[in-house]
């Protein structure tokens, strides 16, 4: 894991909202890059942090962080509204059950909210005819400092929809003069910057992290890959023109053909579903997997090599060689689930 990449691709997203502020998402331990290692980096850049839950958040300030964190779901149960007034964790709201907790509880500090408007997502937040009342509720609450408006894009990551737009306009119409600072940008509208200049806070996640949701051909500068899911070659063998690779024989030889078996599957998290010709970097050439994914192991093809012993050979799966979209859009998904499925078992190293 390189972490300078998450503070470069940071630094980065903000300069393309500026003067907007930016909330570095690192939910879901940083999107499998390790929340407590990203957030260090992060530390002297960030202007808060933004996870989905209250363990999340504890995890961090046990860390010793500091900056402010974001709930991106707000409160789940109302007995941790003690813990979020007395952390400094902001507080998405989102729905009436928790506008009742928040004016019911007891709390040393006043909590900095953030209302969410449900502006075409239809997942969180109140509807906009909604939106006033909530904002009217959370404004008189003495448990309550400050509020931020906010909002998230279903479609952001299709610049030819036209919803990114309509819920833009929508969500700033219906907050019209009701004061305080806006959020709706996720990578995607940050990148396509579709709302530049219009709000006070963006929202980046796997922008950081060197993953570009929307087309690269969009993007001013390239984005830096943090994550190297990297292993070794741990056997090889020459097969026959005929002969079948792995289970099913999904892949089969029409040549005499030099194979490799390379220590990462399935329970790792590489994608079971990566077909045949997905894209694999060995010992600094290009390759590709050869048969079906099995939960240990891969095999990929070793043609290129056919003088050499390529036992111990590394192996990067995706990284700065191997983008780790192509993978994922060859395996019918998306690398936010690939970055999110790194199982346990996977050993993280980092470097500055
Ligand atoms: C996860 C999340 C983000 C970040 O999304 P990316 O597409 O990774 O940039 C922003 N806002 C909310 C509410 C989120 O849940």
């Amino acid at each position: 894991m390189k972490l300078s990449a998450i503070k470069e691709n940071y630094l980065y997203a903000k300069s393309l909202s500026a003067p907007a502020k930016a909330i570095a998402t690192i939910k879901a331990n940083a999107y499998g890059h390790g929340a407590i290692e990203v957030a260090n980096e992060l530390a002297d850049v960030a202007d808060a942090f933004g996870v989905a839950c209250i363990e999340e958040a504890i995890e961090l300030r046990d860390a010793g962080i500091t900056q402010p964190i974001l709930l991106l779901e707000g409160f789940f149960t109302a007995d941790e509204l003690v813990y979020i007034s007395e952390n400094n964790l902001w507080c998405a709201i989102h729905n009436q059950f928790q506008l009742d907790a928040l004016k019911a509880s007891e709390l040393s500090q006043p909590i900095n909210a953030w209302l969410k408007m449900d502006s075409g997502m239809h997942r969180l937040g109140f509807l906009p005819e909604e939106y006033a009342d909530a904002y009217q509720q959370l404004s008189t609450m003495k448990q309550v400092n400050n509020i931020v408006h906010m909002s998230h894009f279903s479609s952001a990551d299709d610049l030819s929809s036209p919803s990114t737009k309509q819920q833009t306009e929508l969500f700033i119409e219906t907050i019209g003069k009701l004061p305080g600072e806006v959020s709706i940008a996720n990578s995607s509208a940050i990148l396509s910057k579709a709302v530049a200049g219009r709000t006070q806070w963006v929202r980046p996640g796997i922008v950081l992290y060197g993953a570009s949701p929307i087309d690269d051909q969009q993007i001013a500068k390239p984005l830096k890959p943090a994550m190297t899911f990297a292993t070794k070659i741990i056997s090889q063998r020459t097969i026959n023109k005929g002969d079948g690779v792995g289970y099913n024989a999904l892949w089969m030889a029409d040549k005499t053909t030099k194979i490799g078996t390379v220590s990462i599957g399935y329970a790792d998290g590489y994608p079971r579903h990566a077909p045949n010709g997905t894209p694999v970097f060995i010992n600094g050439k290009k390759s590709q997997v050869l048969g079906r994914v099995s939960m240990d192991m891969l095999m990929v093809d070793l043609s290129m090599f056919e003088q050499q012993d390529c036992i111990g050979f590394d192996v990067e799966l995706w990284g700065d060689n191997i983008s780790v979209c192509e993978v994922a859009k060859l395996s019918e998904t998306i690398s936010y689930s690939l970055f999110c499925g790194l199982t346990r078992r996977v050993s993280k190293s980092y470097t500055k």
